[in-house]
């Protein structure tokens, strides 16, 4: 799995680096051709230099890579640089973010088990807790996100896992990472977080005190709408003892191309995301002066209800904004097709601005009834602000408004 290619110069100390730099150069393998970008290994499998080699590797006595089920050396350059920003001890990358979600909980869970999620989580992972893990005895249980109280009652019983997104999708409330983590950890209970909408960029949840981060790399880590890709990262215990053996006999391998984009990807991911945050704010503070809208929700508006915990946990408030359009579905529908440059998508995290319309889109599967709990209305517009010039976008958006 951390098979070496060929290396002539003394091992660099990444732990000396700062963030940026661990973005550029962190788990970078050098082949014998000293290549300077990250080469792609676009390879199933791996010949051995003697029968003693194979039989060396499949004892796990040798770092030589087996077959790209296992481990791949351009996925794990991404694994590598990945953990090294988020500063975790292992990664696991996966082929979607839906399958890290997924994976990180199978393997932490067992029949008999249960876990409390924020109701305020990202569409399918309500399918897996309300009718996938029920299927193998696991219970799960939702609470808002925002509210510490009900963490407490839910987490008054035993757990054995708790998930949660921080900011969420797509009304932005943010959790507060180290009290929840707090009573999931005196619940038994282990904290995964999907820290897709911050990026390690802007939140370090492993510091903050959660057990595993999951992401969707197929948001900002790629940044270019390109590829699907996602990643477990955590102790090495977790990662490689628990995790890997899972990962390995079934097989959510990320490919080898996908993870050489994301690799390149984590290189710009700060720049991208410095742009993102400053082109979300004005946006943000353009829309809540407009009279067509009823409420902005940004974390990084005062106006925010939890922008001061956002604050304190996060060192930017991220390239998304919610709104509501005056006037609901009719009056939205109109504005939405009246855009000449946002594109209408589901998508996020792209250099392309995109609109979406949750309550007929991302959440029309949850209904009516938990959609008005997770404040979603009719009228409610979710904007990932692209890499436009911000100019551009505040006039797209004025125009479509009318
Ligand atoms: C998109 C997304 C996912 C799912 O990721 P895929 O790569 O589409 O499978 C999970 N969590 C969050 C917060 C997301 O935005």
């Amino acid at each position: 799995m951390d098979g070496t290619i060929q290396r002539k110069k003394a091992a660099p100390d990444i732990k000396s680096w700062k963030p940026q730099t661990r973005a550029v150069r962190g788990g970078l393998r050098r082949s014998s051709f000293d290549e300077t970008s990250e080469a792609l290994f676009l390879t199933s499998g791996y010949a051995y230099n003697s029968a003693e080699e194979a039989e060396a590797t499949f004892k796990g006595e040798s770092a030589h890579f087996q077959y790209s089920r296992f481990g791949n050396p351009t996925v794990a350059m991404f694994q590598d640089r990945l953990a090294a920003l988020e500063g975790a001890e292992a990664c696991i990358a996966t082929a979607t973010g839906m399958s890290a979600v997924f994976y990180a909980l199978l393997a932490l869970l067992k029949a008999g088990d249960r876990i409390v999620a924020a109701r305020q989580l990202f569409g399918s992972c309500h399918y897996i807790i309300n009718e996938l893990l029920p299927r193998y005895g696991i219970k799960g249980e939702f609470v808002d996100g925002g509210d510490l109280g009900q963490w407490e009652k839910a987490l008054s019983t035993p757990a054995n896992a708790v998930l949660f997104e921080s900011p969420s999708n797509p009304m932005l409330d943010i959790v507060d990472v180290k009290a929840v983590c707090d009573l999931a950890h005196k619940a038994g209970a282990k904290v995964v977080l999907d820290n897709a909408f911050a990026t390690p960029i802007l939140q370090r949840p492993l510091e903050l005190g959660a057990d595993v981060v999951v992401h969707s790399a197929t948001k900002y880590i790629d940044g270019q709408g390109r590829a699907l890709g996602g990643a477990i990262l955590g102790s090495r215990d977790f990662i490689i003892g628990k995790l890997q053996p899972v990962t390995r006999n079934t097989g959510p391998s990320i490919s080898p191309f996908n993870a050489w984009l994301f690799v390149k990807g984590l290189e710009t991911l700060g720049l991208r995301i410095d742009r993102h945050c400053a082109s979300a704010r004005k946006v943000a503070d353009a829309l809540a002066a407009n009279p067509k809208i009823g409420r902005v929700l940004y974390p990084g508006r005062p106006d925010h209800p939890q922008h001061a915990l956002a604050a304190r946990q996060m060192s930017n408030f991220g390239g998304v904004v919610t709104f509501d359009i005056k006037g609901g579905k009719p009056a939205t529908f109109e504005a939405l097709n009246r855009l000449q440059l946002v594109d209408i998508s589901n998508n996020l995290g792209d250099a392309k601005s995109m609109v979406t319309h949750p309550a007929t889109t991302t959440h029309m599967r949850i209904g009516a009834e938990e959609r008005a709990k997770l404040g979603i209305g009719d009228g409610t517009v979710r904007i990932s602000v692209g890499l436009e010039d911000v100019d551009d976008i505040i006039t797209d958006l004025t125009q479509a408004l009318g």
